[in-house]
């Protein structure tokens, strides 16, 4: 479960401090698949980054599963993401050095997992890639390095997988596919899963909605938000 308790998040640039996250409080159950919509820069992306601990909220706190992570130290937070959030990126952000086994085992290394290599290549298997195992990046596909983004984020098993936009930069049928895949994962694994997304189609595919605008919730359905 994700429960955020006044949430906000302000920004300084230059003189000006803006804020781009007003208080937010809402809770995400366990298993549930939320989408988060919104014209761009409306916060999306700053929301998904505080419920993942890759930034800091000004005020409030994100509580997974009974853990304030906002309380964290920076090696406890990078263990709690390790072992319980899986986070996909628009841009795949894959390690350009590294093979797509080699990119779905890092997570596992970093855990200390024995069998990191076999586990990588049955994740790839799950998803379709065991003949691009050995391919880097830089000579696979839009949708195949998502793919193998994927498979990395489901490395540790996670019970919540985080996607923003990842459908963003492939084509329709490609992007369906991703889709597909996640909504396959969310229900065969029992993953919570939050998608933000400015495709109206990819969030009527949710349980729960929230949308986003000028970073505040205007609208919500099938979750209790208050948002000041
Ligand atoms: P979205 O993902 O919905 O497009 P973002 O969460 O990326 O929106 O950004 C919300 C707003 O906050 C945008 O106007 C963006 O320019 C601004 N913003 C995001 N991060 C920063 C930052 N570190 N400093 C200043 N402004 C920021
Ligand atoms: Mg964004």
């Amino acid at each position: 479960m994700i429960r955020l308790l006044g949430v906000s998040k302000t920004v300084t640039s230059g003189e000006q401090r803006l804020t781009i996250l007003h208080p937010l409080t809402t809770t995400i159950e366990r298993g549930q698949f939320v989408a988060i919509v919104g014209p761009s820069g409306s916060g999306k992306s700053t929301l998904l980054g505080l419920i993942a601990g890759l930034d800091a909220p000004t005020s409030g706190s994100v509580v997974i599963d009974g853990t304030d992570i906002t309380r964290l130290d920076e090696d406890a937070l990078a263990r709690l993401r390790g072992a319980t959030i899986g986070f996909v990126f628009q841009f795949f952000h894959l390690i350009p050095s590294l093979t797509a086994r080699e990119n779905v085992a890092v997570p596992m290394e970093i855990a200390g997992a024995a069998d990191a290599s076999a586990r990588a290549s049955a994740l790839l298997a799950e998803l379709g890639l065991t003949d691009r195992a050995h391919h880097y990046p830089s000579q696979l596909s839009g949708g195949e390095q998502q793919r193998v983004a994927l498979a990395r984020a489901l490395a540790n098993d996670p019970a919540i997988l985080l996607a923003d936009e990842p459908t963003g930069n492939l084509d329709t049928a490609t992007g369906r596919h991703i889709m597909d895949l996640l909504r396959r994962i969310h229900k065969a694994r029992g993953t919570t899963l939050v998608l933000v997304t400015h495709d109206a189609d990819l969030a009527a595919l949710a349980d729960a909605r929230l949308v986003l605008r000028d970073g505040r919730v205007v609208e919500s359905a099938g979750v209790e938000v208050v948002s000041a």
